[in-house]
């Protein structure tokens, strides 16, 4: 006889982890299985956290290298051991995935290791599900079903990843030594970060865009802004330019574009989007057909065409963002437990953690005038922000944008220090119903960061001060 569960989890991301633990303090007796030995996802495993690591020790090591003098301190011998800092990376990782199984445990959460899979729907309305794991099948029966298997690098046709020198995001968090010469495969967050870290470890890095510019789907000043500040640290990027091939010759790549010679280099980058993961999930056994896009279509409670499966994160409509799946599980574990649950999708802030960094919650400008809503905006440049000024961090912009009649807050766009903290004054201000008026009145401490959003929404009114 198979265990009965209030609630199954298929994938241990942060979608999935977070509903988990949500559907056990709601008192709910909660499964959650996943296929890889350690929990967390591509977020904690090779996506959000080893990036991060790795950008943080390469800031540092360009701060070390180029950027003390200016502080009166000589640092000579600088060096990178490119050994220690892959290893840091992956203690970091260790330690938080490590952090998921306890959280699981304490909470009460039965972790199930193997690949989960919907195999029937019985006559009172529970599931059957098949765990393959790597000690044999078994199976267990929940009356309610989240899938949470989030997303893979999407391939790119002409593209043939060799898993070495061709490869995704997860090959470049593992570079066994500098590459001479990195192309990266789109401009999007991917390719900003992770071309980022290289070229700072010394890599000659050339990005190759299908768009005009960069982050394409980001506000227009902030991305010609970011083109202008990544080419000046080194960064070669070419806009405009579809990659139709990429081949492993000899030791070496070589990239093939529409219109361009061919490039030669050492790795390859494939970074141009993800798509969602839903092979082996059982979903036609249950009735559940994926979108044009692979994607588990879902209505406005995250609930499938399947009564009781929820379908939440990366494999579902929206950003690709960890935060905005864990707001999916919170929002799906309340609703099993209480028939209610609640995301606010206005306010998701965006974040890139280059440097500077880059962050953005709402509208843009650009999606504003296409769908013909009146808006006014105000931006505040970091060189007029006394402590950007002292931290020698005076690059990029804050940007805000409201409704042209009632002043309500519609977006707020940023590249500049430490903006991926700042977004969130922006998007808890959104999910107040804040107009610009609001933010302004706001009494923000001196000298901060933050008084840069303070100034940006002053000049939505054309009354900033410090410009
Ligand atoms: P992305 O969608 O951000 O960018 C892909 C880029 O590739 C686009 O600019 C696109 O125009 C370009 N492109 C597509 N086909 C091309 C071609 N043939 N030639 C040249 N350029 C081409 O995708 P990504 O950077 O791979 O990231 C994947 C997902 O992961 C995103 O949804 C992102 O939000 C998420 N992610 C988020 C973070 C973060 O929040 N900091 C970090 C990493 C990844």
């Amino acid at each position: 006889m198979s265990d009965t569960f209030d609630v199954a989890v298929i994938g241990a991301g942060p979608g999935g982890y977070v509903a988990a633990i949500r559907c056990a303090q709601l008192g709910l007796k909660t499964a959650c299985i996943e296929k890889e030995t350690a929990l967390g996802g591509t977020c904690l495993r090779v996506g959000c956290i080893p990036s991060k690591a790795l950008l943080e020790s390469s800031e540092r090591y360009v701060e070390a290298r180029d950027h003390l003098e200016e502080h009166g301190i000589t640092a000579k011998g600088v060096t990178l051991d490119l050994g220690a800092l892959l290893a840091r990376k992956d203690k970091i990782v260790k330690g938080l995935t490590d952090g998921v199984a306890h959280l699981l445990k304490k909470n009460g959460v039965t972790r199930i290791s193997g690949h989960g899979s919907l195999a029937a729907r019985g006559e009172d309305g529970s599931y059957t599900i098949g765990i393959k794991g790597p000690d044999g099948s078994e199976t267990i029966q929940a009356k309610n079903v989240i899938l949470a298997t989030g997303s893979r690098v999407a391939d790119l046709p002409g593209v043939e990843r060799s898993g070495d020198r061709i490869g995704g995001s997860t090959e470049a968090l593992a570079y066994p030594e500098v590459p001479k010469h990195l192309v990266v495969i789109g401009a999007g967050v991917i390719g900003l970060e992770l071309g980022s870290v290289w070229s700072r470890l010394g890599s000659n890095v050339t990005v190759l865009e299908y768009s005009d510019r960069c982050l394409p789907m980001m506000d227009s000043a902030i991305g010609k802004e970011a083109a202008k500040i990544f080419k000046r640290q080194g960064l070669t990027l070419k806009f405009g330019v579809r990659v139709t091939g990429a081949k492993v010759k000899g030791k070496g790549c070589i990239v093939e574009a529409d219109g361009h010679d061919p490039i030669s280099c050492d790795r390859v980058l494939v970074a141009v989007g993800r798509a969602p993961y839903t092979e082996g999930l059982g979903l036609d056994s249950v009735g559940i057909e994926t979108d044009d896009r692979g994607r588990i279509p879902v209505d406005g409670h995250l609930q499938t065409s399947a009564p009781g499966v929820f379908a939440i994160g990366d494999v579902v409509k929206g950003a690709m963002l960890a935060h905005k799946a864990e707001e999916e599980g919170i929002c799906v574990a309340e609703r099993i437990a209480t028939g209610w649950g609640h995301v606010n999708y206005d306010a998701i802030p965006n974040v890139i953690y280059t440097d500077p960094e880059i962050a953005s919650v709402g509208q843009t400008s650009e999606e504003l005038k296409a769908a013909g809503i009146p808006f006014k905006q105000g931006s505040f440049p970091f060189k007029a922000n006394g402590r950007a000024r002292a931290l020698g961090q005076t690059q990029g912009l804050v940007k805000v944008i409201a409704h042209a009649e009632t002043d309500r807050v519609l977006g707020v766009h940023m590249i500049g220090p430490r903006v991926g903290e700042l977004i969130v004054e922006a998007a808890m201000a959104m999910s107040f119903g804040a107009s610009s008026e609001d933010i302004a009145r706001v009494c923000h401490a001196h000298p901060t960061l933050h008084e840069a959003v303070k100034e940006a929404a002053l000049a939505v009114d054309g009354r900033a001060i410090h410009m």
